[in-house]
């Protein structure tokens, strides 16, 4: 039988990711108890999509304790909610470009002060442009939020065609939110959950001609914000062309590295 959780190894779709992991039957994932001594801080995880993002993203939300802040969540919640930030984004996001830095913007700024946020967070898929990274540092600064730990950034890294394959292959379940791959990890019948018989969908943005958008996207403006971490030296790589659970052993030892190595405190 497919499993969901494999399957979200083929996705970057963070909605229902938690119910996904919880329903899953890797119980390495969902019984540990979180790592509450360990402060992770703020903490980027960048990449094209399709890398992996919000599948890694959800696991650290278990191992840590310390909430997801997901753009493409928070947008698509605004689309769902019909919202009129909602309404602006829609047609932007179903044709692979970006949304205005100043909306992404000021919902992370809200985003990032809700009191779920003192031990540290994930961010996923932010900031995506030289403008966003440089609010962002900005904001940290200027807010001085707890726990006061500088950003971090990992980036995962999986080859151009296998993205393809994955954002192009996935399919939803509407209902129970598991995440299928029509090429890696089929559903036992074509077309319908494994788990409730609910018949799958696909992301509006998951098309080739919207991957190849998103890629050219990806490449022009959010490069160089990887290249901006890099270069601050806050930075490690993750081959995301392995197991969920190997690539998110290799983000969990990046992010250990890079706290012992960072300052505490320094360079916001
Ligand atoms: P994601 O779920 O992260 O792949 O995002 C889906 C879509 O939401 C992207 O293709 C963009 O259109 C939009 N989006 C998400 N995050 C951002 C961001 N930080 N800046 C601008 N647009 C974003």
């Amino acid at each position: 039988m497919a499993s969901p959780l494999r399957a979200a190894a083929f996705a970057d779709d963070a909605a229902g990711r938690q119910d996904k992991l919880k329903n899953s039957d890797s119980a390495s994932h969902s019984t540990a108890p979180a790592d509450t001594f360990f402060l992770p801080g703020p903490v980027l995880l960048l990449g094209a999509p399709g890398v992996g993002k919000g599948t890694q993203a959800q696991l650290l939300v278990t191992r840590y304790g310390i909430p997801q802040i997901s753009t493409g969540d928070l947008l698509r919640g605004n689309i769902a909610r019909g919202t009129e930030l909602g309404l602006k984004a829609k047609a932007i996001m179903s044709s692979g470009r970006l949304v205005d830095d100043g909306i992404v913007n000021q919902m992370v700024l809200h985003r990032l002060q809700e009191n779920d946020t003192h031990r540290g967070y994930i961010l996923d898929g932010y900031p995506r442009t030289l403008d966003q990274a440089s609010f962002l540092d900005a904001t940290l600064a200027s807010l001085d939020l707890p726990p006061r730990l500088p950003v971090v950034a990992i980036s995962i890294v999986v080859a151009y065609d296998q993205l393809l394959q994955r954002i192009t292959g996935r399919r939803i379940c509407p209902t129970c939110k598991s995440i299928y791959n029509i090429h890696f990890n089929p559903p036992q019948v074509e077309g319908v959950c494994d788990l409730d018989a609910c018949a799958l969908t696909q992301r509006a943005d998951d098309t080739e001609p919207v991957f190849i958008e998103r890629m050219r996207t990806f490449e022009e403006q959010t490069a160089p914000v990887i290249a901006h971490y890099r270069a601050l030296g806050r930075f490690e790589e993750a081959d995301g062309d392995q197991s969920v659970d190997a690539v998110n052993a290799a983000i969990q030892t990046a992010l250990l590295l890079l706290r012992q190595q960072v300052p505490q405190a320094a360079g916001r």
